[in-house]
């Protein structure tokens, strides 16, 4: 008995303070997203420094569920009110280093004018993760799985406006009225409310696992089961594909979680050399070192640019559907090459066309197709030594068009074949930053081939060259 109530004492200790930080993440939502409107930095560096609050408590939680598994051993429901909790406190936390993501985001924001739709869906975004956050910690507080699972619905009506939002930030770009930095923030604080939305509904999750065991993952593997269960070999096949698409789904699920850890790293580094060289040439008494210097900080800038324009590149091939115009192949080539043509002369790598003019039409983007083929004979071009030679073979296949670059460059190691095409993986980093890539070149080929029913493979053997080939379903056969 004396053993019950110690264990219910530290249980409700735990809770409390896991409330607790559920609700100081519920207020502080209103409070970062004030900060951000009305540019106030001195608020937002409150905001910033009060994040140690919630990971204090967060510890606190984690030691408390810790220390009551090692001495009390619990069973049943206790242990799952323990398992549970763990992984809500993490989502907590990780809300909270959201909050802080864009408390930081306000100096950055500084001179921004984002117009009235921008501002009203930020506040309409913000009340909504609060309201899930809340509807979090009474479900957690009551043990209503009922009300947790509402907050899946919920969730989608955030992540509504927030593809409302991106749309609108996206608009004001192009419209000029933002510059794309400040577009490129702005996007990252929308996609900062949006996944304090996704913890809120794990919290939700887990309250649902602690009432009646119910997890997700557990139902998906049921599932999978099930359908395997007494059926033919085709259809165990089948079940296997799908088992497969839960784990692609999972897999798709931590390259999303990455990215905007990605993108801050990205650009901490050239944004830290530009601020490092503008200090330098303030004080350079020497007028040829300032110009040196000068030129150094236009080269990091432009990467920044660079890094930006594919980032922005990449949400707009994400967020809208592609155009559906005929274009021909021919043009495409063209084109790309036209885009490449000064680089490779100033890398002394020839360039040729094999199979053009070929007569054959796709449907789609004509932008995006000719970009996608130029980041290929781009990267033909970075990863091949001078003197050496790029060519793009066009190849009817009946049905679809093969664009190929074949280049005689450093090549791929086999296992990272299949890597190149992730945002921001990189096989030899130096090389790839020192002649200003940007590691989203192949993400961006990828996107636009699979919005055109087509795909991208690559062949390569290290020291021999790699070919990269895009294919496309030609007009008459392209999915209406
Ligand atoms: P980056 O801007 O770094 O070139 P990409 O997404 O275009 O980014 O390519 C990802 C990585 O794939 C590169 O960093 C490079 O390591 C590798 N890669 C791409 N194309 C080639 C190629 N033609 N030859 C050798 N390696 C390549």
């Amino acid at each position: 008995m004396e053993n019950r109530s110690q264990l219910d004492e530290r249980i409700a200790l735990i809770e409390r303070n896991l409330l607790e930080m559920i609700e100081m993440v519920a207020d502080r939502i209103a409070q970062v997203t004030t900060a951000m409107l009305e540019g106030d930095v001195a608020l937002a560096d409150q905001l910033v420094a009060g994040d140690d609050e919630i990971d204090l408590l967060s510890t606190q939680v984690e030691e408390g569920c810790v220390d009551t598994l090692v001495r009390e051993q619990p069973v049943a429901t206790d242990l799952r009110f323990i398992v549970g909790t763990l992984h809500a406190n993490s989502d907590v936390e990780r809300s909270g280093d959201l909050l802080a993501n864009i408390a930081k985001a306000v100096g950055r924001l500084q001179g921004a004018h984002p117009d009235d739709q921008v501002r009203d869906l930020v506040v309409r975004m913000s009340a909504q993760a609060a309201e899930l956050f809340r509807r979090a910690g009474h479900a957690f507080r009551t043990r209503d799985a009922e009300l947790a699972e509402s907050i899946d619905e919920l969730d989608d009506l955030l992540d509504d406006l927030h593809y409302r939002y991106i749309q609108h930030v996206i608009q004001d770009a192009r419209r000029g009225e933002l510059d794309p930095q400040q577009a490129l923030q702005l996007a990252l604080v929308g996609r900062f409310y949006e996944r304090i939305g996704d913890h809120a509904e794990n919290i939700g999750e887990r309250v649902r696992y602690i009432v009646d065991g119910w997890s997700p993952e557990a139902q998906a593997a049921e599932r999978a089961k099930a359908r395997l269960e007494g059926l033919d070999e085709a259809s165990v096949s089948r079940g296997l594909a799908v088992i497969d698409a839960i784990a692609e789904e999972r897999r798709i699920d931590a390259i999303r979680r990455d990215f905007v850890a990605n993108v801050s790293h990205e650009l901490k580094t050239p944004v830290g050399a530009m601020s490092l060289l503008a200090d330098t040439i303030a004080t350079e008494p020497d007028a040829a070192d300032r110009a040196r210097l000068g030129e150094m900080l236009i080269q990091e800038a432009r990467r920044v640019e660079d890094i930006i324009d594919d980032l922005l590149e990449l949400t707009r091939l994400e967020e809208t559907e592609p155009e559906r115009a005929l274009v021909a192949v021919d043009d495409i080539v063209n084109r790309s090459i036209e885009k490449v043509n000064v680089f490779a002369t100033t890398q002394r790598v020839e360039l040729a066309a094999v199979g053009v003019p070929s007569g054959l039409t796709v449907t789609g983007d004509r932008r995006a197709l000719v970009r996608a083929l130029a980041n290929l004979i781009d990267n033909a071009v970075r990863y091949s030594d001078p003197d050496s030679q790029v060519t793009v073979i066009v190849e009817d296949l009946s049905g679809s068009v093969a664009l190929s670059v074949r280049d005689e460059g450093v090549g791929i190691p086999r296992t990272e074949l299949e890597r190149v095409f992730e945002r921001f993986y990189r096989v030899d980093r130096a090389r790839s930053r020192e002649t200003g890539g940007t590691g989203l070149g192949l993400a961006i080929v990828r996107h636009v081939a699979g919005n055109h029913g087509g795909r991208v493979a690559v062949e390569s053997k290290p020291g021999d060259g790699s070919t990269f080939t895009m294919t496309i379903p030609t007009a008459e056969d392209a999915p209406a």
